[in-house]
């Protein structure tokens, strides 16, 4: 097959060689750490941000199908969270729709695991969660507002 130009036949090998291509590229990374993250910043204020400036538009439509990847990222963490932390409430053992699971705090709360931004600090956080349903976790709310969080469920995990 003919290219027109070698950066098309490039991007198709990439695309053909993709795993290793990767592969390379993040042992680079890892290797000139400090050297890649200042030409991105420099790529980033010189390219790649007046670019936005002039072409919002299109940026907008990049910007949403990003976010709406990142949104089924997320949804599918949560699902694969709740999975191993085995798709039920630990109080009444409702298990009819995992998605409704709330992540309930037993200690140190840093944020509501829904909000948390990087999919590593939340793998963090739910070490510290047990998984409730809407309703357990209300009446536990509603209680706990005169009583310590922990004593009041009933599996004790807390220390
Ligand atoms: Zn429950």
């Amino acid at each position: 097959m003919k290219y027109p130009n070698r950066s098309e036949y490039e991007k198709a090998w990439r695309e053909k060689n993709k795993e290793k291509y990767l592969k390379t590229k993040k042992a680079y990374y890892l290797k000139n750490k400090e050297y890649c993250c200042t030409k991105a910043r420099e790529r980033y204020s010189n390219v790649v941000q007046p670019d936005r400036k002039t072409n919002r538009e299109k940026y907008k439509e990049i910007d949403r199908l990003w976010a709406q990847k990142r949104r089924a990222k997320f949804r599918e963490l949560f699902i694969q969270i709740k999975k191993e932390m085995g798709n039920k409430c630990s109080k009444c053992g409702f298990d009819e729709y995992p998605q409704i699971l709330h992540f309930h705090h037993l200690r140190n709360k840093r944020a509501n695991v829904s909000e948390m931004k990087s999919l590593k600090k939340i793998r963090e956080e739910v070490t510290k969660c047990v998984l409730l349903c809407p309703n357990c976790h209300m009446i536990l709310t509603f209680i706990t507002e005169k009583k310590p969080l922990c004593t009041t469920l009933s599996d004790g995990s807390c220390d």
